[in-house]
């Protein structure tokens, strides 16, 4: 089966493996695990993933001595979980130096090297790229955290690489990996009963976006508050926009570093948009027929694989 056709709609959501949480605290089976050749270890160097070259690239998870060897060298060891045929692991090998890379590419498909996972994450299948992400963003996270945030002693990795604790034994706090909420909203407004034809929804465009890019309203959910408030909050910002309605719609990890974006739809109680204009480059509302008659190029939307154009795509598809 090519590749693209494992994609789902949305990148990173389609994590195949069992977490098998219950395992983590099992420091004897891990360990044991760690040495089986049927592990896989999935490398993460300096936030790079390891993936293969071609023009349909594929994860590249390490087996056998190769795999025992990232593991080795890894800053941190983590269980990722299991699947039928057994553990898969994340190694941080950040402390290797370029040069000396070599040996961890022993076996692996000619042209694997560590990329960026953004950049290739469109042509990744869903489920390697969601092992790849979890990967990515458990590593970053153990980096971030060497230090604990109450006392400034260092800090050690336990449950499989899924907790760190301060080692200074009057703190000692726990520290978990961390995801940011990040709230992002299609705005729509309904045709009016006699102008059918005539529903739109709103999109705008960052100053530093490419020429010609719109996407849907975005913005981190902020402490001690709620979705739809963030939601709402980020509208009014934006656009000066009220809100008449607010529902859930879909969600897609994004550990670039640590987010987890919450999808929204959100009608509009009137159309006059006050932009702000720090913010956005511009904001405009359009409808189906507007934005299925753009020729590519003049208006490019966000990567198919995003959830911004899953809530575009989603209200295209509808009837006014
Ligand atoms: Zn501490």
């Amino acid at each position: 089966m090519p590749a693209h056709d494992r994609r789902p709609r949305i990148a990173y959501c389609a994590f195949p493996l069992d977490r098998a949480s219950a395992l983590r605290r099992d420091a004897a089976a891990l360990a044991e695990a760690a040495r089986a050749d049927s592990t896989r270890v999935v490398p993460v160097w300096r936030n790079r993933n390891l993936i293969t070259a071609d023009d349909a690239p594929a994860m590249v998870a390490l087996t056998g001595e190769t795999a025992r060897r990232a593991l080795a060298a890894g800053r941190e060891r983590i269980f990722l979980g299991a699947d039928s045929r057994g553990a898969w692991f994340a190694a941080d090998v950040s402390d290797i130096a370029e040069a000396d890379l070599a040996p961890l590419l022993d076996g692996t498909p000619a042209g694997a090297a560590f990329r960026e996972l953004r950049s290739a994450g469109a042509l990744l299948a869903g489920d390697e790229a969601a092992v790849l992400a979890c990967a990515r963003g458990l590593a970053h996270w153990h980096t971030a955290s060497r230090f604990c945030g109450t006392c400034g002693a260092p800090t050690e990795s336990r449950d499989g690489g899924h907790a760190r604790r301060c080692i200074r034994p009057d703190c000692g706090r726990d520290h978990f990996p961390r995801t940011d909420p990040a709230v992002i909203m299609l705005l729509t407004r309904p045709a009016p009963r006699r102008k059918p034809g005539d529903a739109r929804c709103l999109l705008a465009r960052q100053h530093h976006w490419p020429e010609g890019m719109y996407s849907a309203l975005a913005g981190f959910v902020e402490p001690g508050e709620g979705l739809e408030a963030a939601v709402a909050r980020e509208a009014m910002e934006e656009t000066g926009l009220r809100l008449a309605a607010v529902s859930y719609r879909a969600s897609q990890p994004w550990p670039f570093p640590a987010s987890l974006m919450l999808g929204f739809r959100a009608e509009a109680a009137g159309d006059e948009i006050r932009r702000d204009e720090k913010e956005l480059a511009d904001a405009r509302w359009f409808t189906r027929a507007e934005l299925k008659a753009l020729p590519e190029g003049d208006l490019r939307l966000s990567r198919p694989d995003s959830i911004a154009r899953f809530l575009i795509e989603e209200w295209l598809a509808e009837k006014d």
